[in-house]
């Protein structure tokens, strides 16, 4: 069974691939990679040149629709700065999950550039973690998503 939080990140990337153009070739063909890629969610199918990372925090429904995570859990560092060394752009989504039904209400999605994260790269907070059932705690990384300077965090969906 996966978890809560695994259903919503699965439904968020969902969301991305279906309102979203790839940001290097423009071909609305973003889509989900199997499992096993640490922090690598949606890749484009058309060029092949631009990855994605989207992050699905929870969110209240009485919140105002400009409602903010202060903190996103699980993000990926290394993978980012490899990523970006060979070149493939990789950007962060950020999509906002109003719990409704069995399912998620959709409120909003930012983009985060690759370039602006790997540029502040301060907000990224290192932690030690379990992942997936395991005692070995492994190193993660949180993004301190109200330190991003606003004019890096690009709203490409409101609802
Ligand atoms: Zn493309």
């Amino acid at each position: 069974m996966p978890t809560e939080n695994q259903v919503r990140g699965e439904w968020g990337e969902k969301q991305v691939a279906k309102l979203v153009d790839c940001q290097v070739c423009r071909a609305r063909k973003l889509s989900q990679l199997a499992g096993s890629f640490p922090s690598l969610d949606l890749v484009c199918r058309n060029c092949g040149g631009y990855l994605a990372q989207v992050k699905t925090p929870k969110m209240d429904a009485a919140k105002a629709p400009d409602w903010r995570p202060r903190t996103l859990m699980g993000a990926g560092w290394n993978p980012l700065q490899v990523q970006m060394s060979i070149g493939s752009m990789r950007d962060l989504y950020v999509v906002g999950a109003i719990p409704h039904r069995s399912t998620y209400r959709l409120a909003w999605i930012d983009r985060v550039p690759g370039p602006a994260l790997l540029a502040n790269a301060d907000v990224f907070e290192y932690r030690l973690a379990v992942i997936g059932g395991g005692t070995r705690r492994h190193a993660m990384f949180n993004i301190a998503y109200h330190r991003i300077p606003p004019a890096c965090v690009i709203n490409v969906f409101t609802a």
